[in-house]
Order: C-alpha cells, then structure tokens, then sequence
C-alpha cells in the first residue's frame, strides 16, 4: 500500500489547525472559516492581518510588507462573497443572482489592477492579497469544472475542495480527520443506542 502523502499543517493555539486540502487557493481561503456548519463552534482564522500574514505564508503567498488588520477586512468579505457562490455550486445548486453581483464586483476590481505577466495564454499578477487571491477566485470559477466542488461530508465541518480523483469519490475533506471523527460518532452512536 501506498504511503498516504502527508499535507503541511497550520496549527492553533485553541488546538485548531487549517490544512491547504482544498485543491485550489481560493478554496484554501474559504476554508479560513473552521466548523461553518456549527454555529457553536465557528472559528474565524482570519481575525486579523497577522493571522492573514500567517496563512499567506503558509499557502505560499508572496508578502511584501506587514498585513494591515483592514487587508483582513477586505479578504473576509473576499472570502464570503466566494462562499456565498461555490458553496450551492458544491451542493448542486445555483447561486444567487445577486451574491454572483457582489462577487463579480470584486473579482473585476482586482482584474483591474492586476498586471499582464503572459499574454497568450493570459496570465495576470496582483500586487496585494486581495486581488491575488480574487485572480485565485476567477481562476476557480474560469478554469475548473463545477461538478468536481464538493462539500466535506462530515455535517460540521463545512471546508470545500475540488475533488480531483478520477472515478470522483473523495467525500472527506480529510479522511484522516472528519473521515475518522465521522466514523467514531456513528460507532459510539450505535453503541449507546444498543439496549443495555
Ligand atoms: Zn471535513
């Protein structure tokens, strides 16, 4: 069997952790957002520009000087108006008109100021971290095909990723962890359900 490719890890003080499991940096930066699915227990990775400076890094971004807590700003609303447009993609569903309005808005602005690196095929740079990751954001939606955007299965884990197995059967976003987590609930749910 083959050894399971391990995947660099972002860790948290709370105990939390990002990996980059979502195939394509604009998913990376939608799954900032820890547990989406539990109210309870959302967390924010994103709160500040340190902690954006932090995972730039970490999914190797280019920083060219300290991340102001405003640039954070900026690249949550980035990253939920691509939320509001790729996540009923995953589910089979079309996005709202509207949230497509506001995210075509962002993503056009940061064309705008983008450079020209490569004229065929068109390649084009962004100097700050929003409009680089809003060039991610057009590359996802341009290039990669919708039917491959899934949804963890696990019901809080909410992170998204392109499924890029060829038979199209990845459901975890980490069979390691929801994966597994998944499995000892339904096994202790089983367990305490049996008469005793
Ligand atoms: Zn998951």
């Amino acid at each position: 069997m083959k050894a399971q490719q391990r995947r660099p890890v972002l860790r948290y003080d709370d105990g939390g952790w990002a990996e980059a499991i979502g195939g394509h940096l604009a998913l990376d930066l939608v799954n900032t957002v820890s547990w989406r699915l539990d109210p309870d227990r959302t967390v924010d990775r994103l709160p500040d520009g340190a902690a954006l400076a932090r995972w730039a890094e970490f999914v190797g971004l280019e920083i060219r000087s300290r991340v102001a807590d405003e640039t954070a700003v900026e690249v949550r609303r980035l990253r939920e108006r691509i939320y509001r447009v790729v996540h009923p993609l995953a589910l089979g569903a079309d996005p709202d008109g509207a949230d497509v309005a506001r995210l075509r808005r962002l993503l056009l602005g940061g064309l705008g100021r983008a450079e020209v690196t490569s004229v065929m095929p068109l390649e084009l740079a962004a100097a700050s971290l929003p409009d680089q990751l809003a060039l991610a954001a057009w590359q996802l939606l341009e290039r990669e095909d919708a039917h491959r955007l899934r949804q963890c299965r696990a019901n809080d884990c909410g992170w998204l990723f392109l499924d890029r197995t060829k038979n199209a059967s990845r459901v975890w976003c980490s069979s390691a962890d929801c994966g597994n987590r998944t499995r000892a609930q339904r096994h202790y749910a089983r367990r305490t359900t049996e008469p005793r």
